[in-house]
């Protein structure tokens, strides 16, 4: 039986996009659950895609899988080092994102944070620093061949305009992958042709759902990093999906994020095992989902205004 949309608001355990807490709405539908949760920032237009991404997954379910499981990256918020070596180590991944150009901070901070990644990784681990947009052009160049030291695979979204990372692309020596460029359907071709990245970020709820990023992940041509958006369980399955279905997934995906929240709405949460998510479909525990449950009258305007 069908159930009526509901409402969580999950704390996180470190304040994410000015956020303390994740909310959002589940629905419903024959195929399974599908999860709404748009960023408080975003309007209508933009949440209709994220809606048809809760969509897809409650009224149509996903193509079928290529691989059985997906590696993924351990995420380290803008915290102090000794905490960054702490998730690093309890994540267990082979690849470790790790958040800097935090408002408020200094780049002595982002430096001691990469170092103590470095040092939770070992050798041989894979690190990837993400500025979300918030360098100049100079900073990007200078900061990245300092944080070069430590090893960087890639560096995501240095600066906000394609102009500019197309210009620390030629500069930094460090590969860049594009995120907050991805936007929209066809934002991922506009990277490439602007010669603004070697990697796209790609979110499924944003883009619309599966089936639709899976369409636009094959035309830009770009080697794809599918990330969440910080998504209960739930939401990281659709995720989980398109990384399963990509037919080649070459680099660590952005899927690791349930450590950053304090609960979720599934028993057997979406969570790494040895750098890796076993693909598969969590189901909502009704006991769970009571305990996250909110009454927002906003989140049904939400959902209605992105609906028509
Ligand atoms: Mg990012």
């Amino acid at each position: 039986m069908e159930r009526s949309p509901v409402v969580f608001r999950i704390p996180m355990r470190d304040r994410f996009r000015g956020q303390s807490a994740r909310e959002g709405m589940l629905i419903h539908g024959p195929a399974g659950w599908g999860e709404f949760s748009p960023f408080p920032e975003y309007g209508p237009r933009e949440c209709a895609r994220w809606l048809a991404c809760a969509r897809e997954a409650a009224f149509e379910g996903w193509p079928a899988p290529v691989r059985a499981s997906v590696p993924v990256n351990a995420t380290v918020p803008a915290v102090p080092p000794e905490r960054a070596f702490e998730l690093v180590r309890r994540a267990g991944c082979g690849t470790a994102k790790v958040k800097v150009a935090e408002r408020g901070q200094d780049f002595a901070e982002d430096m001691a944070r990469v170092e103590a990644v470095r040092d939770a990784l070992g050798p041989s681990g894979r690190i990837r620093v993400d500025a979300n947009g918030a360098w100049s052009v100079d900073e990007a160049v200078q900061r990245l061949k300092a944080l070069s030291r430590f090893g960087l695979e890639y560096a995501e979204q240095p600066c906000a305009t394609l102009e500019d990372l197309a210009r620390v692309r030629r500069r930094a020596g460090v590969p860049i992958a594009a995120d907050e460029s991805i936007r929209r359907a066809e934002d991922p071709m506009r990277v490439r042709a602007a010669g603004a990245a070697d990697v796209a970020v790609v979110k499924v709820q944003p883009l619309g759902g599966v089936r639709n990023a899976l369409r636009v992940v094959e035309a830009c041509g770009l080697p794809a990093v599918v990330s969440s958006a910080v998504e209960t369980s739930i939401g990281l399955a659709a995720g989980l999906a398109l990384a399963a279905a990509l037919p080649e997934l070459p680099y660590a995906c952005g899927l690791g994020t349930m450590t950053l929240l304090s609960g979720d709405v599934v028993k057997d949460s979406l969570v790494p095992v040895g750098g890796e998510i076993e693909v598969r479909r969590p189901v909502v525990d009704a006991g769970l989902l009571s305990e996250f449950e909110i009454e927002s009258p906003l989140w049904l305007r939400r959902m209605q205004e992105a609906a028509s």
